[in-house]
């Protein structure tokens, strides 16, 4: 397949690394005199920009956390003024007050450059139509990728989340050859698909481009089985960028190339702080070198992955992180073991006669805790059978238990009881009390 930057993409690590430095450095030297934040914190650490002098010296610098940007709320983290900023986004605050992003002219260009990039990687071309269900607005997903697009050439269809079946009805008649989305929301798209009664093996998408929630292998065997395309894996935040920080190669399928030309990518321990050995799981931790309105250094993103320099046969040079497998905030303890949702998912899929829709549910009862796994069957398999709709729940219940360690009460539900997300989907309900 042909790589979009072939120059940048395919660079040996050598003259990769050489960039990255004289990238930091300069990152440095203008983040410590144009925001406060870093300025201080670097002072209160003993560092100062002429200390950055090799690579590895990005592991005196501070990390930066989700907490930093909400206390320097809403635009106190930005590098440059406000008017040569172009574009705000800001994530979604589930929890407190959202952290707010800004774009330079420049920070567009290279935004739509990386997305191109991405796209590129799963396959399209300027001949392509995309059809894009990330939703537009605030949320950095539908404009990323929108841009992206534009910038490949390709001709993008601007569908945003929502409206369902009109979607389809698009499908059928502009013929998009590449889909975007939040995996969730695809497999609901499937749904209503297969509820008008069209089948993906009529429609012409190549590949998906599925990314802004964590998904597991066994979802994309699920969801390639269904919709008749290689779905890829695309990786972003908006605090680092959006969309297109790293991306899946449709060659391998295995593992997201970081753009390291404009980040730096660590796995550090979540508890010491310490950089682990490629290949052990930690928390991803990314630095922009190239951002002009709104640089992060060494910000924590809470996704947990592992790194993995072995060369990629696509002939990327640039390092590839695995699917990330959780959050350090979506961990649930239950009784004490740790549980991820997505090993959970990974259990699930194993069993052909459930559907991807599930969701956990945790409470305390007597200050014990609960674990609940709503499933739902396919509609298939749905029978009046009660001893078999039981013994099904018992062998799931058993395989978590085998696998994970955690006991938990597994309830089949009704095909299409669990709510649909437009976005990313609600996979947890945490009735606990802390
Ligand atoms: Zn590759």
């Amino acid at each position: 397949m042909p790589i979009y930057d072939n120059d940048f993409e395919t660079m040996p690590r050598e003259g990769l690394e050489a960039i990255q430095l004289r990238r930091l450095q300069t990152t440095i030297e203008r983040i410590y005199a144009t925001v406060p934040f870093y300025k201080e914190t670097y002072k209160k650490a003993g560092i100062s920009p002429s200390d950055i002098k090799r690579l590895d010296d990005i592991r005196r610098l501070p990390f930066t956390t989700k907490q930093d940007l909400r206390d320097n709320y809403p635009y106190d983290m930005f590098a440059v003024p406000m008017e040569q900023v172009v574009r705000i986004h800001a994530s979604s605050g589930t929890t407190g007050k959202p952290t707010v992003v800004g774009y330079s002219k420049r920070d567009i260009n290279t935004w739509s450059a990386l997305m191109a990039r991405s796209m590129s990687a799963a396959g399209a071309t300027s001949k392509d139509i995309i059809h894009n269900a990330w939703g537009y607005g605030i949320f950095t997903g539908g404009l990323g990728a929108h841009y992206g697009a534009e910038r490949l050439g390709a001709s993008v269809i601007p569908v945003s989340g929502g409206n369902t079946k009109r979607q389809i009805t698009i499908m059928q008649d502009f013929k998009p050859t590449i889909l975007c989305g939040t995996p969730s929301y695809i497999l609901h798209l499937a749904e209503v698909a297969d509820e008008m009664g069209v089948d993906f093996k009529d429609l012409h998408f190549k590949s998906g481009i599925f990314g802004a929630e964590p998904w597991t292998e066994e979802m994309r065997q699920e969801l390639q089985a269904k919709l008749h395309l290689k779905a890829v894996d695309i990786y972003g935040l908006s605090e680092v960028m959006g969309p297109g920080v790293s991306v899946e190669c449709i060659e391998e399928q295995s593992g997201l190339h970081v753009f390291e030309d404009h980040f730096i990518v660590e796995v550090v321990d979540p508890d010491t702080l310490e950089p682990v050995p490629y290949g052990d799981p930690g928390e991803l931790v990314f630095t922009s070198i190239t951002k002009e309105a709104f640089p992060v250094i060494r910000y924590r993103t809470k996704d947990i992955t592992t790194l993995n320099p072995v060369p990629c046969t696509c002939g990327r040079t640039h390092i590839r992180m695995n699917k990330p497998s959780g959050r350090t905030d979506d961990m649930l303890i239950i009784r004490g073991v740790n549980v991820f949702p997505s090993q959970i998912e990974s259990v699930l899929m194993e069993n052909h006669e459930i559907t991807p829709h599930y969701q956990l549910e945790v409470d305390r009862v007597d200050n014990l805790d609960t674990l609940t796994v709503k499933v739902e069957i396919d509609d298939t398999m749905f029978r009046d059978d009660i001893k078999g709709l039981q013994s099904m729940e018992s062998k799931i219940s058993h395989d978590i238990k085998e696998l994970l360690g955690v006991s938990a009460k597994v309830a089949l539900v009704e095909p299409k009881t669990i709510a649909r997300s437009q976005g990313k989907a609600v996979r947890v309900i945490d009735h606990r009390k802390f």
